[in-house]
């Protein structure tokens, strides 16, 4: 077994950790080869970068990208060009995006007599803001008592603060991973098994699944993998860490058998 941890989060989107604290847990908990995969921003990664190096911790530079298909079809991008400015000029527009979407979610839930506003969100965002900022100045306002109550209450279809995401389609996160020079894998796809379409984002260019992820089964690990056989995807690995107040996994790396983990090291560090 290899342990590895090509997903996690910093407070640059909705981690409660700076770029060198998760670096330097994930060294502490035996991971190998690490990726810091904020949402729609790289500001974190040469932080990690340079805690990594230190540590002579094997680094990649990564992003996670959401789509309007699904709450959770999400896309990391790894090896990307930071300096292309396409890249990241699509990176700033999904920015945007969000920023309007918790403006509607904000402005929906005090709508419905709660009392929340904007500077309540906004002033708990380092960086990226996300709907977990917003389940988070719920919980600090007592309204709910965690950041997952936050979301079944407030924030999931159904709710009085439920905005359909403004992230881009699949086919277009794929190809702007591509056009910048990276790797596109699918994330966690035990999430959102409904909506898999494998064919059509293999076409467009996706070149991994993350069939290592904490809350896929023995058996849904055992198909994804027969899925990245069928299309020739190289199988990853990611806890989606987001520091220890996010009030949900709280340990870094995952576990990789070998004959995938020696896939997954040539195709991202070239080795
Ligand atoms: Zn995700
Ligand atoms: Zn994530």
């Amino acid at each position: 077994m290899f342990k590895a941890d090509l997903h996690t989060h910093s407070f640059y989107s909705d981690g409660t950790s700076s770029p060198e604290e998760v670096s330097y847990e994930a060294w502490k908990a035996g991971v190998k080869i690490f990726a810091l995969a904020d949402h729609d921003t790289t500001d974190g990664v040469l932080a990690a970068k340079e805690a990594c190096t230190k540590r002579n911790l094997d680094f990649v530079p990564a992003v996670e990208i959401s789509t309007c298909e699904h709450d959770h079809l999400h896309f990391l991008g790894y090896n990307i060009d930071l300096n292309n400015q396409e890249f990241q000029n699509f990176l700033f527009q999904n920015r945007q995006n969000r920023l309007n979407r918790i403006r509607q979610i904000i402005s929906q839930i005090a709508a419905s007599g709660v009392d929340l506003t904007e500077e309540d969100v906004f002033s708990l965002a380092s960086y990226t803001v996300s709907r977990a900022h917003v389940a988070d100045a719920l919980k600090k306002k007592k309204i709910v008592s965690s950041r997952q109550e936050g979301f079944r209450k407030f924030l999931i279809p159904g709710q009085v603060g439920y905005v359909p995401s403004a992230g881009v389609s699949v086919i277009e996160a794929i190809c702007q991973i591509k056009k910048a020079g990276g790797l596109a894998v699918m994330a966690h796809p035990g999430l959102v098994q409904d909506v898999w379409n494998f064919p059509a984002w293999k076409e467009a260019g996706l070149d991994g699944l993350e069939v290592f992820y904490p809350s896929h089964s023995y058996t849904l690990k055992q198909e994804l993998l027969k899925i990245a056989r069928k299309y020739d995807l190289f199988a990853t690995g990611g806890s989606d860490y987001h520091g220890p107040h996010a009030g949900r996994i709280s340990s870094l790396g995952v576990n990789i058998p070998i004959p995938y983990s020696d896939r997954l090291l040539r195709k991202l560090l070239n080795k």
